[in-house]
């Protein structure tokens, strides 16, 4: 396999909400090293974390822009770079990764507009790159158990879904003492979009991914609870999809008594699914005439792709650093397996590539819109030369 990939950082400073995790997700399989980084916004404060990181000086970059130029060109660049910063500036540090030939694993929402998304995905593609979108809970095995089952038909024709990713963190006017809060209810920051971007948008892909349907139209509704906030703090979501699934999504920051709060159901017409993130290691199965029962992770029957996701065996408690470590794996497969001349990316890997991450955006988009129009039915399809070559 030869040795570590060589891993770079965008984002993720001291304090910051997600760095860590990518940071201990990435070292669970010791498939990369940490080798680079342009850690903060704050140049000092990112090369002195940096530093403490064990990130070599000339490595530890006082920008993304340094270090863009710095590793393009030297004889050993970073084989990926995470981008770990907040939604605005997801878009110009994929595109200048991407054009100097270094695969990216880019946090969600993927762009603030579907024509920069779109962009990213052209890019990709025309030059051969790899690149994946950081919907980590779909690391999870027994998510990946469902996205199974229902592509072996194990549920028939999915008729509804029913998805939240409602949490009670913002129940208050937070973002006065928390940057890490504020951001997110700024448009020039976040985007058009507030909690439906920032926690909804994983259960949106999640339920899509998992049923194989992508959303074709949405009907939303919006509401700003907490009063001065710009953007939604609670969004209402009707979905058709392509297969004809219909459903529903609620996103939500002021969800009082709710933790973390992602959780679904899907109904088809041989059997229903339900799993909640809280407790990842049980999936609630009911077949038709029958009563629900648990399927355990890396239980009798389980699928063979969601026990290779575990790395402990069932009965032990195993989560969300795992399911973030899943895509690193992944990731580290597809990059070394397109170094030997294969023809791979991100999806064959059953990762979310930037396709996914341009469908999240318009799926944003969309709601924003609908929400506008007083719950207007809008599209959510992208381009079809996107679905070209693509896995689904
Ligand atoms: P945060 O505000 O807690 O931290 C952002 C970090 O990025 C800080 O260290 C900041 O200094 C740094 N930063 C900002 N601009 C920068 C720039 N131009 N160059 C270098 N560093 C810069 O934000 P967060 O909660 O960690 O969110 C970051 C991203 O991760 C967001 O896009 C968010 O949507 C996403 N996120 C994803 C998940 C998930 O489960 N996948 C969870 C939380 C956040």
């Amino acid at each position: 396999m030869g040795g570590r990939l060589r891993l770079g950082m965008i984002g993720g400073g001291r304090g910051s909400q997600i760095g860590d995790s990518h940071r201990l997700a990435a070292r669970l399989d010791d498939r990369y090293t940490l080798a680079a980084g342009a850690l903060d916004i704050d140049p000092a404060r990112g090369r002195d974390f940096a530093l403490e990181l064990g990130i070599a000086p000339e490595r530890a970059y006082a920008d993304w822009r340094a270090m863009v130029e710095g590793e393009r060109s030297r004889p050993d660049p970073v084989d990926l770079v995470t981008i770990a910063t907040p939604n605005a500036s997801h878009h110009p540090i994929a595109k200048a990764c991407l054009e100097a030939g270094i695969a990216v694993l880019c946090e969600k929402p993927l762009a603030t507009s579907s024509r920069d998304a779109l962009e990213l995905c052209r890019i990709a593609r025309q030059h051969g790159r790899i690149g994946a979108v950081m919907y980590g809970y779909t690391g999870y095995p027994l998510v990946r158990q469902a996205r199974a089952m229902v592509r072996d038909g194990a549920l028939g024709r999915i008729r509804v879904v029913r998805a939240e990713f409602a949490h009670g963190g913002h129940v208050t006017e937070i973002e006065r003492d928390s940057p890490n809060a504020a951001w997110r209810y700024d448009p020039a920051i976040a985007g058009p979009s507030g909690v439906l971007a920032d926690a909804g948008s994983h259960a949106l892909h999640m339920i899509a991914w998992i049923i194989g349907q992508d959303v074709a139209e949405i009907s939303a509704h919006f509401d700003r609870i907490v009063p001065g906030r710009r953007l939604e703090d609670n969004a209402f979501l009707t979905l058709r999809y392509e297969g004809g699934a219909v459903g529903t999504l609620w996103a939500s920051s002021v969800a009082l008594g709710h933790r973390h709060g992602l959780r679904w159901e899907i109904f088809g017409d041989r059997a229903s699914l339900a799993w909640q993130q809280e407790h990842p290691n049980h999936l609630v199965h009911c077949l038709v005439g029958d009563s629900p029962r648990l399927i355990e992770r890396d239980g009798p029957g389980t699928d063979p792709w969601s026990r290779r996701s575990g790395r402990v065996s069932g009965g032990h408690s195993e989560g969300y650093f795992v399911a973030f470590a899943n895509l690193y794996r992944d990731l580290a497969d597809a990059i070394v397996a397109r170094r030997s001349g294969k023809e791979v990316d991100a999806a064959t890997y059953g990762l979310p590539d930037l396709v996914d991450g341009a469908k999240g955006v318009k799926c944003i988009e969309a709601a924003v819109e609908s929400a506008a129009r007083d719950g207007a039915w809008v599209s959510a399809r992208l381009p079809d030369w996107t679905q070209e070559g693509s896995e689904q």
